[in-house]
């Protein structure tokens, strides 16, 4: 009887002991969880940066997010239209027939662009500086130009001459400029997983300014669901897709525009007319490299929905793309996607039967 109350008196005390084991068993776990998830956001390339790091070699001295961040201001440093000292910057300053020594990264742009620019009929061209100067894109000051102006700006595109193999640029009017607005992101991103992989990492994310890669799975699950913003309300995330081992990225007006006697104008040029591209109101891509899914998203929006799709169908059948355009009847948008995507894009719940989902059928 002694001994039983003995016992029952220490109940409280071995279930206390217990109770803390537990607890620091948890403690332990919930920690060595946080340890193991890197997460990092900054303002870079006049974007937002984020990323989520699984499982990296601590014994590295460096921080996955400074090496991301130190890549792409470099990447930055070297190819920013806006800035004077940037090589693109000295490169626009040039005078004409002048054989000028570029960088890696800079001919490795310029050939990805060029094969954009060729198969899409122009649609994609990195010598759209002199439009996106003149409707007043780096001013982020609108202006209404003339046609004559127009003609002009439209006169001194693709007039350059660029040797992959030597490494060189040469202008063939001074007034050709370059603007890699619509690769560099893409590019910077596939530098930064690559200075990832060296580090040992194997499972992450990363965003550049919705240019976004996805490393291996997040742990414990099969794909990284990446959700895709929606074009007529930014903050909101219309669909998703699962992800491994791939890039995306979606182009839009909304992203950046000029507003023009009430009127906004989209960031993204159609060299065919001079103007702000018009049709789509978002086109996303999924590939192999955040280059390709960067050119190439630019791309489809400048073709608009039908030679977008013909595009995708003849060229890039290794691709999943995600269109969007103005609804008709009761959609208030119609989403078009490639048939690859089929069993994988999802509507999120709050847009089904508002916005129209078919897959493309080639
Ligand atoms: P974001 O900059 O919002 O990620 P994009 O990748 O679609 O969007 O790139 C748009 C940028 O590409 C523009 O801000 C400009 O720098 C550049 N650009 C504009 N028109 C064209 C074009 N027709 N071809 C290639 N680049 C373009
Ligand atoms: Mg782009």
């Amino acid at each position: 009887m002694t001994r039983e109350k003995r016992q029952l008196s220490n109940l409280p005390l071995v279930a206390g002991a217990l109770f803390m084991a537990v607890l620091a068993v948890t403690l332990f776990i919930e920690c060595r969880r946080k340890d193991d998830i890197h997460t990092f956001a900054f303002e870079t390339m006049g974007t937002q940066a984020s990323g989520t790091v699984y499982v990296w070699d601590r014994t590295q001295d460096r921080l996955p997010g400074d090496l991301v961040h130190a890549t792409y201001d470099s990447i930055e440093t070297a190819l920013s239209s806006w800035r004077e000292t940037s090589e693109v910057g000295r490169l626009n300053a040039a005078p004409a027939d002048t054989t000028i020594a570029v960088s890696r990264g800079l001919s490795e742009c310029l050939r990805v662009s060029e094969g954009f620019n060729r198969l899409s009929g122009g649609a994609f061209d990195p010598t759209a500086e002199p439009l996106m100067r003149l409707w007043g894109f780096y001013r982020r000051e609108g202006r209404l130009p003339t046609q004559a102006q127009i003609d002009a700006a439209r006169a001194l595109m693709g007039r350059y001459e660029h040797d992959p193999f030597r490494r060189t640029v040469r202008k063939l009017a001074a007034g050709t400029r370059f603007d890699l607005g619509g690769i560099a992101k893409g590019y910077a991103v596939d530098r930064a997983v690559a200075n990832l992989i060296a580090l040992g990492i194997s499972s992450a994310m990363i965003d550049l300014g919705g240019n976004l890669f996805c490393l291996g799975v997040p742990e414990g699950r099969k794909a990284w669901r990446v959700g895709i913003r929606d074009p007529m309300d930014r903050d909101q995330l219309f669909a998703t897709v699962g992800l491994v081992n791939k890039a995306v990225a979606t182009s839009g007006s909304y992203e950046r525009f000029v507003e023009i006697g009430g009127r906004r104008y989209g960031h993204i040029m159609n060299p065919a007319t001079g103007r702000p591209a018009e049709g789509l109101l978002s086109a996303t891509v999924v590939a192999r490299t955040a280059m390709e899914a960067d050119g190439l998203s630019t791309t489809l929006f400048v073709l608009g929905p039908d030679a977008a799709a013909a595009l995708l169908r003849d060229h890039y059948r290794n691709v999943e793309a995600v269109l969007v355009l103005p609804g008709t009847g009761n959609a208030e948008a119609r989403v078009l996607a490639t048939p690859g995507l089929r069993g994988n894009l999802e509507l999120r719940a709050e847009y089904r039967g508002l916005y129209s989902l078919e897959f493309l059928d080639f």
